[in-house]
């Protein structure tokens, strides 16, 4: 076996090309890392048993909390967000558990499969995915279950492969007008530390979520916020469990520790994205989401597109899904012909169409560590990328976000 290898392993992507600038990376996530957070994560590793560790540890279990929403405890794991959901599923279920899974996209069908892959019984509930989750449609099949044999509803909150956005106090109110006691469960993955919300005031049970989407991080690590009737139940919960397991993790946890090893410098990571967020205040970045959402839309309205939500409550304040125009023959211009066009052209990375969108639909991430200007850049780039492709567009996209942008009261 040959032990030298003869090139240098590292590609050093990411690396800014000569003649290239700074990629656009404008995908709903993975999205942008500020400059100050890959600066915080560029120290030496410490010894994660040591006390620096531990002052560390305390401030950011503590300062993680007010961007679930929450008073009670948020568990870190290292992990991608799929593991956020498997720990949530685990720590609160038992083994054939039947639990309602709201279907209005990919990740939610993602969530499914893990759910089936686990030993649960997801019950399926189709919605439209243009138009999002339907908490009616939700809170009749709880009305129906008069024996309580669901035990959990599971809820995308942020769909990242439509656009939509759910209204979880809906949900929640689904649960309490049927006077259902199932636990309430929502992937935040690609909304939290982008679109408000709020764990303990809206009646969350367990709140899922990841590092490389609002929270402007890299990815690898993942979160599950729990509220006190969720500990309840993962007191008596069954399901086979060892490193999700939320009980030793609480108690290593109060004083600032991990019983594994955590991802040190993610976390010197997290506390510099927290305190980004908290510089810049929390309402004002969700102010800063929904206006940039908002000159998108106009842009892709002014180019003669259509955005694939069709239900104006809930526009992504993180990410704009984009139907390609048909052609005479019923066909769409290809999405990812023009993702490549904005890569190879323009050194911008645009969301692919996922499952059954593949192929007709892209999707503009504006979210995370942004501005108006990095929102012109992508739009321009979105723009002229149509224009290569032969896309028939009206132009004037980019002027119909500028509109937007300067008006005072957006
Ligand atoms: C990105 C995403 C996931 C998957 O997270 P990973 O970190 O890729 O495991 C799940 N749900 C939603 C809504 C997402 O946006």
């Amino acid at each position: 076996m040959q032990r030298d290898f003869p090139q240098a392993i590292n590609p050093r992507v990411g690396l800014n090309r000569v003649g290239q600038g700074r990629h656009f990376l404008q995908i709903p996530g993975p999205s942008n890392v500020p400059d100050r957070v890959l600066r915080s994560i560029d120290f030496p590793t410490i010894d994660h048993r040591g006390p620096e560790f531990q002052q560390l540890g305390l401030k950011i279990l503590e300062a993680i909390r007010p961007v679930f929403g929450t008073r009670n405890p948020v568990v870190i794991y290292p992990s991608s967000g799929t593991g956020a959901w498997e720990a949530a599923l685990v720590n609160v279920l038992n083994p054939g558990d039947h639990v309602l899974m709201y279907e209005a996209g990919h990740f939610a069908a993602l969530w499914k499969r893990l759910a089936d892959r686990m030993g649960l019984k997801p019950e399926v509930m189709e919605g439209d995915w243009r138009q999002g989750v339907d908490a009616n449609q939700i809170e009749d099949r709880l009305r129906q279950d008069t024996s309580h044999s669901i035990k959990a509803v599971c809820v995308v909150h942020n769909e990242t492969s439509t656009g939509l956005t759910a209204d979880i106090p809906a949900v929640r109110a689904a649960l309490d007008n049927a006077k259902h006691p199932a636990l309430l469960l929502v992937d935040t993955i690609s909304s939290l530390g982008s679109v408000d919300f709020q764990h303990d005031e809206w009646g969350v049970d367990v709140t899922v979520s990841g590092s490389q989407k609002g929270l402007m991080l890299p990815p690898g690590i993942a979160f599950n916020a729990v509220s006190d009737k969720a500990i309840a139940a993962s007191r008596s919960s069954v399901m086979s469990k060892s490193y999700w397991a939320w009980d030793e993790i609480l108690v290593a946890n109060e004083k600032g520790f991990w019983p594994s090893t955590p991802s040190t410098n993610l976390l010197y990571g997290l506390a510099e994205a927290l305190d980004m967020l908290y510089e810049e205040g929390l309402d004002n970045v969700f102010r800063r989401h929904i206006r940039h959402a908002k000159a998108t839309r106009a842009a892709v309205e002014a180019w003669g597109l259509e955005v694939l939500c069709q239900n104006p409550k809930g526009y992504s304040p993180v990410l704009t899904a984009v139907v390609m125009p048909q052609k005479p023959d019923g066909s769409h211009f290809d999405a990812d012909a023009l993702r490549r066009t904005a890569l190879e052209r323009f050194n911008m990375s645009l969301g692919t169409g996922l499952s059954k969108l593949a192929g007709w639909v892209f999707r503009i991430g504006h979210l995370g560590d942004f501005n108006d200007l990095s929102l012109l850049g992508t739009l321009a780039g979105v723009e002229m990328a149509l224009q290569v492709n032969g896309v028939p567009i009206k132009q004037g996209g980019v002027q119909a976000a500028m509109n937007v942008l300067v008006n005072p009261t957006e």
